[in-house]
């Protein structure tokens, strides 16, 4: 189906940290092809047309609705971006099925299912299923006549998941494993007819078994009251004595965690995809209704604080769309040179692990993002944004959970910080021998800086130097805790921070850049200047978050050496971005919506 315009070279997973890439090599969205950008519009329509004329009535659980336009998006092939053609799925690449994310997550309650039968709920089988199982179960999901659904949260086990005590034992005749326990927070719980259920084998070995609604024994239960998501269905799930064929276990027995993890891996790049989608309409509706709300005789648009507001949360959007649309890019060309070589299951599973980084990025800057933009979009509609008939009311206590699910936040931060350290020691990215350059040239003074030139010359230095930061930082920290850096969360939270901060503007400042080099400069000026203020915002942001991890980690003199080193590679010079978030309210205020490419 759709073929990406890929990118060249996959770059590596976290090497932006180190590496400056070449904005020709970068994926953006004024990348995507007509065919990619049909699906985003196939799937935005889908909802416009079906789903927001029906709100009402999903936010009240009418029974059947919301599996009945399940199946119609199914039909559409909008429900089996991921599932290969050969299954009876669309067979969509990377860049293809994050776009239609994107675009079909306009409304949260509809985003949640889409993520759980799409993704979490089918893809344990794509990337993991025997072939009988493949063939038996997925051209059902993908047609929408079988609605998934993914179990591994527990009441006593979310973040802690492998803590669950939901057990599995095979039967004395060695047909049937007898499931046993119970499932909490399930997403399409109320209507799905297969489960992803992870238990332990003999109380032990943490597996998968793909549990169908009809099987002895497997019962889920009552919608569970949310603060959001009003229009999505989440309940537990009892297992009792629940008879599963022993042919359903999914992957091998003791190897679930590899299932669950690497399947949650590709559900946060999705998240941070929905996020983005999420985000837009927000904008979109509330640059409308800046214009049609009077106060003191104008358009409420017309006041500085609320082109401000509009102006960054376009800002914000762009730079994540830009990381997210990066990553996707770097991913597709990843599979394209694993190509037709070796496993196609087990390349994916390694492109999944190259850009988990990527991937726990894209999950917490991009929910982080949808709650800042949630948050203004309620503020631009005053009291009305408190009621319950308008939809960015609906939109602020719908995005809410994005923080929560799919690993919180706040376990993401540590996932960053820990994979980094992982590839860094295993050689993958040579993030050690970085920091000791760094170290030996900060021992050797200051030395002659080569001063970028070009388009975007004192926001590339800007970025140079968060990279720097960023290095000093964790290279003191690594050196002083070593293996125990583990325990220090608020420092690992301060370097996850940073990295976030960097790939954004790193993403943010090479789309900005190709654009200056395909368009001309006058074209992009609007983009240039969404990307100038991201990056002076973000560097101060960085330099904060250095300045917290290196008085965590020296002190005395050393600490007084090292907060002038941070100092040098703070310097930079002001920026405007009064007026340059002006230019981005103008550009948002006449099109009354997000201004850039991937609108
Ligand atoms: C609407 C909704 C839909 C969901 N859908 C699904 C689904 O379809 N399938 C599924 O399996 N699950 C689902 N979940 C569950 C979700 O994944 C969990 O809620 C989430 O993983 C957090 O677990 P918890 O709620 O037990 O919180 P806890 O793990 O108890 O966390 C509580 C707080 O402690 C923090 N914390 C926990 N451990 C640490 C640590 N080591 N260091 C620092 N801080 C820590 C957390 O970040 C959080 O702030 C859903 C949840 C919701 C609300």
């Amino acid at each position: 189906m759709a073929t990406s315009t890929v990118t060249k070279t996959a770059a590596k997973g976290g090497s932006f940290l180190l590496e400056s890439a070449a904005p020709q090599d970068v994926f953006t969205p004024a990348d995507l092809t007509d065919d990619q950008k049909l699906i985003g519009q196939t799937a935005e329509e889908f909802v416009v047309k079906e789903v927001f004329p029906v709100v009402k009535d999903l936010e009240a659980k009418k029974p059947g609705l919301l599996p009945s336009l399940v199946k119609k998006a199914a039909e559409l092939g909008l429900m089996s971006g991921g599932t290969p053609e050969q299954y009876g799925g669309a067979g969509l690449d990377k860049v293809a099925t994050t776009i239609l994310t994107e675009k079909i997550s306009i409304y949260g309650g509809f985003a949640s299912t889409h993520g759980a039968h799409a993704g979490i709920g089918t893809l344990p089988i794509v990337y993991f299923g025997t072939e009988e199982q493949k063939k038996k179960y997925l051209p059902k999901l993908a047609s929408g006549e079988m609605i998934g659904a993914y179990c591994l949260s527990e009441p006593q086990a979310g973040s802690d998941a492998q803590n669950l005590l939901t057990r599995a034992d095979l039967n004395p005749e060695g047909t049937h494993y007898i499931l046993n326990g119970q499932k909490m927070w399930i997403s399409n719980g109320g209507f799905a007819d297969l489960f992803i259920v992870f238990a332990k084998v003999g109380g032990e070995k943490l597996s998968a078994f793909i549990v169908e609604k009809t099987f002895a024994g497997c019962k889920p239960g009552n919608e569970e009251h949310k603060m959001g998501l009003h229009g999505s269905s989440t309940t537990p799930v009892f297992l009792e004595n629940c008879k599963v064929p022993k042919e359903n276990l999914l992957h091998e027995i003791g190897r679930g965690h590899i299932v669950a993890f690497n399947v949650l891996n590709s559900g946060r790049f999705t998240l941070g995809a929905s996020c983005v989608g999420g985000s837009k309409y927000v904008l979109m509706t509330a640059a409308k209704y800046a214009k049609e709300r009077k106060a003191f005789g104008k358009q409420i648009g017309e006041f500085g604080l609320i082109r401000e507001k509009l102006a960054e949360m376009a800002i914000q959007i762009f730079a994540v769309e830009s990381m997210i649309y990066r990553s996707a890019g770097n991913m597709e060309a990843s599979m394209h040179a694993a190509g037709a070589s070796g496993d196609s299951v087990q390349n994916t599973m390694k492109v999944l692990e190259e850009y988990a980084i990527e991937s726990s990025i894209a999950k917490v800057y991009g929910s982080e993002m949808l709650d800042f933009a949630v948050d203004e979009g309620v503020q631009i509609f005053g009291g009305y944004g408190f009621h319950e008939d308008y939809p960015v009311c609906r939109a602020y206590r719908d995005s809410r959970v994005n923080r929560i699910f799919e690993g919180t936040n706040e376990i993401n931060r540590m996932l960053i910080i820990q994979m980094l350290m992982k590839r860094a020691m295993g050689g993958q990215i040579a993030l050690i021998p970085a920091a000791m350059k760094l170290a030996d040239e900060i021992l050797a003074g200051p030395s002659f800086e080569e001063v970028p030139e070009g388009v975007l010359s004192e926001e590339t230095r800007a970025v140079a130097n968060a990279k720097k930061m960023f290095l000093q930082a964790a290279g003191g920290a690594l050196q002083k805790f070593r293996e125990k850096l583990a325990d220090e969360q608020e420092l690992i939270a301060a370097l996850a921070n940073m990295v976030m901060e960097i790939y954004a503007m790193d993403s943010s400042l090479l789309r900005a850049q190709k654009a200056a080099a395909t368009k001309g400069e006058a074209a992009a000026s609007v983009l240039i200047d969404a990307a100038r203020v991201f990056i002076a915002d973000a560097a101060e942001r960085v330099e904060h978050e250095a300045k917290r991890a290196i008085a965590a980690v020296h002190e005395g003199d050393m600490l007084t050496i090292q907060m002038a080193v941070l100092k040098r590679f703070g310097k930079r010079t002001a920026v405007d971005t009064i007026a340059l978030r002006r230019r981005v309210a103008a550009a948002v205020q006449s099109q009354d919506r997000y201004p850039f490419e991937g609108r």
